[in-house]
């Protein structure tokens, strides 16, 4: 008997963390953040995104399952930094006690004209201020999982170490007069201050907007005077632009750049760690020699 009951706590015991009702409930804005929440919660958190994969958190239109969400959520994850527009009122609205949690918190931000630029994800070393400050907002959420989120959060900090590393030496493996880019989305304001290499953009900040003859022509003069090596498409605005630009300079085009969103698990850039990769590569392809 007693053995019998010994074995049933055992089970209870390990099936516990994987039941979905005793997870803490965490909403993260958009695809980024969602991957950071599960790196830092692993099986302790259930994690819902309110703009997913190759979403748009810019102009985001909320659904009333993102409301359902929210109501059901202890946490939701926000950038801040003027990103998410849309989110004051979809909380307002949804009701429910969620603590907002602002992962820029501590970030000096950059300015893209009279804004905040809100893309400080672009540096890895903001990247694990991130993290931080969601290690430290589940902790207090769950103090009773505390042990658990700070050594997920160390070692995901770690390969974030190696990742910046990573970044570094490619760009030191470019030459120093080949350094700059023209891509469609002005969201590598950090990365540029980061790692040193120039991003002009066509586009401003608002991917609604669409570039007029005379701005598709500025920057056509602007990468002939400027000698500049490459431009690139994003998953996220027109690419006829780009290839526009790219025919009438003989710049090269270097493909994607992800900027604000993830890809599906099949994509190019299914993890935050998976996109810093990709845009590395990209580049230093691009940009050698
Ligand atoms: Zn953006």
């Amino acid at each position: 008997m007693r053995r019998f009951w010994l074995i049933s706590l055992m089970l209870a015991t390990a099936i516990l963390p994987a039941c979905a009702q005793d997870r803490l409930n965490v909403v993260a804005s958009f695809s980024i953040l969602g991957d950071f929440v599960r790196n830092v919660g692993g099986d302790r958190v259930s994690v819902a995104e309110l703009v997913g994969p190759d979403g748009d958190a810019h102009v985001y239109a909320p659904t009333p399952a993102d409301a359902k969400k929210i109501a059901d959520a202890k946490l939701v994850v926000v950038n801040g930094f003027g990103l998410e527009g849309w989110l004051p009122r979809l909380v307002q609205s949804a009701g429910g006690k969620a603590v907002i949690v602002t992962a820029t918190s501590g970030i000096a931000p950059l300015r893209l004209g009279s804004d905040a630029d809100p893309h400080a994800w672009q540096s890895v070393i903001n990247a694990k201020l991130y993290v931080a400050n969601i290690r430290d907002a589940l902790v207090a959420a769950e103090p009773a999982d505390a042990e658990a989120f700070r050594a997920n959060a160390g070692a995901y900090l770690t390969k974030l170490d190696t990742l910046d590393r990573e970044v570094r030496e490619a760009v030191a493996q470019i030459p120093d007069a080949r350094r700059k880019v023209i891509s469609t989305h002005r969201a590598f304001g950090y990365f540029a201050a980061a790692y040193g290499v120039e991003f002009i953009a066509p586009l401003g900040v608002s991917t609604e907007s669409e570039a007029s003859a005379r701005d598709i022509a500025g920057i056509i003069t602007q990468v002939k005077t400027a000698k500049i090596p490459a431009v690139f498409l994003e998953n996220i605005s027109d690419p006829r632009l780009i290839r526009q630009i790219a025919a009438e300079t003989g710049a090269k085009v270097g493909g994607t750049l992800y900027s604000d969103s993830l890809t599906p698990e099949k994509g190019a850039a299914p993890t935050y760690i998976d996109m810093v990769r990709h845009n590395i590569k990209a580049l230093a392809s691009a940009l050698a020699n």
